[in-house]
């Protein structure tokens, strides 16, 4: 499924932050045609030098002011923790009846931070596109990045239902599906979806990194037993997860807990040699994977559709050889 041209749903879009998300969302606006024009800026003079070179905005701003100025889609796409400054700073700029939204892998910490400084008559509607890679920067986005993809929106309780279906439409435009729900509920839902997985590759990979009796060059080696499937995760941008981790601390504690007992029921049953326990779980599991790839939220292939190299080619062995040979 590609993007395909529409009716611009928006005039001018500001992007605060051309990370892979928001140079994504270029990419995919401009091939979507749901805006008119996009004005970017990023808070480093090379990501903005870089933004130029590849095209991505119309106009590229050295200030975050100045990016708001006029547009009636501003879209916040750093980490979110830098979310609540950036809101203080643009808040007096933003042009009434925009809509001002983020895309932040939390949102009660963005709700509780960005809210208080956008001023009345500007639409807020905080956003969670569930799409990325383990890359970053400009040079990481790609226009079909969000197709097939959700994406969460989280208003607040007395956001205005026609901008929060604007903003819906604009990220339909880019080919994602839209849910809304509140910021509490993502959170939590994103603490076992993502954060979770997340903490638990960056363990596991720590761990073997730290092992005294396994030497680096083995892990690395056999790294196709499981090992490298968690290292994609756990390649993820270090800022970015920091702030996600400090921002969700209660559900990801709360998912954390429960992690734990199945853990230690996990850890029992080995230990016991209980069999049945281990096998029951797992069936369970597999069937989990299977759902998914049903959603269509992965690939069916197996092996995540990897390529495999043709077999080496091996000299025909004695018996089979034939009369011409
Ligand atoms: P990224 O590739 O590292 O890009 C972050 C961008 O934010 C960079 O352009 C950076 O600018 C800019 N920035 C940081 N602080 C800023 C500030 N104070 N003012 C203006 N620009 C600022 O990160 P990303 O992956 O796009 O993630 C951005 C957001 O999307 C995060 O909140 C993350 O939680 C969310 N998200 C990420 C994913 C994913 O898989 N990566 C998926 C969904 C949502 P410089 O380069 O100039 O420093």
């Amino acid at each position: 499924m590609t993007v395909t041209a529409g009716a611009p749903l928006f005039d001018r879009l500001a992007l605060i932050g051309v990370g892979l998300i928001g140079s994504s969302i270029a990419r995919a606006a401009r091939a979507a045609g749901a805006v008119r024009s996009i004005v970017a800026t990023s808070r480093t003079e090379a990501t903005r030098r870089r933004v130029v070179e590849l095209g991505l905005a119309d106009r590229v701003v050295e200030t975050n002011t100045a990016a708001v100025e006029g547009a009636d889609l501003v879209i916040v796409s750093i980490p979110v923790g830098q979310c609540g400054a950036v809101a203080r700073e643009i808040g007096p700029h933003v042009a009434p009846g925009a809509i001002v939204s983020d895309v932040g892998s939390v949102k009660g910490s963005v709700l509780r931070d960005m809210a208080p400084h956008i001023p009345k008559g500007v639409h807020f509607v905080p956003a969670h596109p569930v799409a990325g890679t383990e890359f970053s920067g400009p040079d990481a986005g790609f226009a079909e990045l969000f197709v097939n993809r959700w994406c969460i929106l989280t208003p607040p309780a007395d956001a205005d239902p026609a901008a929060v279906e604007r903003l819906a439409a604009f990220w339909r435009a880019l080919g994602a599906n839209v849910e809304t729900m509140t910021a509490e509920h993502h959170d939590l839902v994103l603490a076992v979806t993502s954060h979770l997985p997340h903490l638990i590759a960056y363990t596991i990979v720590g761990t073997a990194d730290e092992l005294a009796a396994v030497t680096k060059s083995e892990v690395l080696k056999f790294s196709a037993g499981g090992f490298r499937d968690f290292t994609r995760i756990a390649a993820s941008d270090p800022t970015m997860w920091r702030d996600i981790f400090l921002a969700n601390k209660e559900a990801v504690l709360e998912m954390l807990g429960t992690f734990n007992e199945d853990l230690a029921r996990l850890t029992r049953a080995i230990r016991r040699g209980d069999g049945e326990l281990l096998f029951e779980h797992f069936a369970r599991t597999r069937a989990i994977r299977r759902g998914i790839v049903q959603l269509g939220q992965d690939a069916a292939a197996p092996d995540f559709g990897r390529p495999h190299p043709a077999l080496p080619q091996a000299p025909i062995p004695r018996p089979y050889a034939t009369d011409t040979d």
